[in-house]
């Protein structure tokens, strides 16, 4: 029961094909590229999104849970 502690899996789905696949999310870093394994394209956050995770994920990532902003994002 501790809050705290962020899912780390998440089910990106591809906006091209629908694929699904379950990824674990890096923790110190975000990914903002992610290349689909059926039809090999290259995703990439939405605008305003930090990661792949947040924009086609089905959780947003670690730092977003944790702190509502991205660890990579410069402000
Ligand atoms: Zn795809």
């Amino acid at each position: 029961m501790n809050k705290a502690i962020p899912q780390l899996e998440s089910v990106l789905t591809c906006p091209v094909c629908g694929h699904t696949k379950r990824e674990t999310m890096p923790t110190d870093t975000c990914q903002f590229f992610y290349e689909c394994e059926r039809c090999k394209t290259v995703l990439r956050p939405k605008a305003g999104d930090c990661c792949v995770f947040c924009s086609y994920g089905s959780l947003r990532c670690p730092s977003m849970q944790a702190r509502g902003r991205c660890r990579g994002c410069s402000d």
